[in-house]
């Protein structure tokens, strides 16, 4: 797709610090990483989010992480855990698909988001959930 970051990385128009690339996706360092080793494993294929990306993009993912690019972070950088993540619409900097591999350290300072300030009790969540 034409003004697509992702789509000039993958045609190789842009450089990147490629780990592992086939026919299906190209697999780099994050320009801007969380933790050591924070990666992205983004379709050769134009796809946007959760909404459209192929399914069997996701089984490929998990595939290469488990067998290839979770042992390689762990023989490399002695990561001590893997957090996977994936972002869409709100909170998606480049819209086209791509999921974070962000090695985890004990010492590290990654955090989850905490909104204590947002939070409603679960009850009323899940009521809202569930209600027809
Ligand atoms: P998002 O917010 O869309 O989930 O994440 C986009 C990610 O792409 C960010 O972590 C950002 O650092 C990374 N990124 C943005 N531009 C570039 C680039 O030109 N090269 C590389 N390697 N990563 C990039
Ligand atoms: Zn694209």
């Amino acid at each position: 797709m034409e003004d697509c970051l992702f789509c000039k990385i993958m045609k190789g128009e842009i450089p990147t610090k490629t780990i592992y690339e086939d026919d299906i996706a190209k697999i780099f360092m994050d320009i801007n990483p969380i933790t050591n080793g924070h990666l992205l494993i983004v379709p050769k294929k134009h796809q946007e989010n959760v909404l459209d990306i192929e399914e069997d993009f996701i089984v490929y993912a998990l595939k290469i992480t488990r067998e290839k690019i979770f042992p390689l972070l762990k023989e490399k950088l002695n990561c001590d855990g893997l957090t996977i993540t994936e972002n869409n619409f709100y909170g998606q900097d480049i819209k086209h698909f791509h999921i974070h591999l962000i090695p985890r350290y004990k010492n590290d300072e990654y955090k989850e988001i905490s909104n204590e300030d947002l939070l409603e009790d679960t009850d009323t969540i899940y009521k809202k959930l569930t209600e027809k």
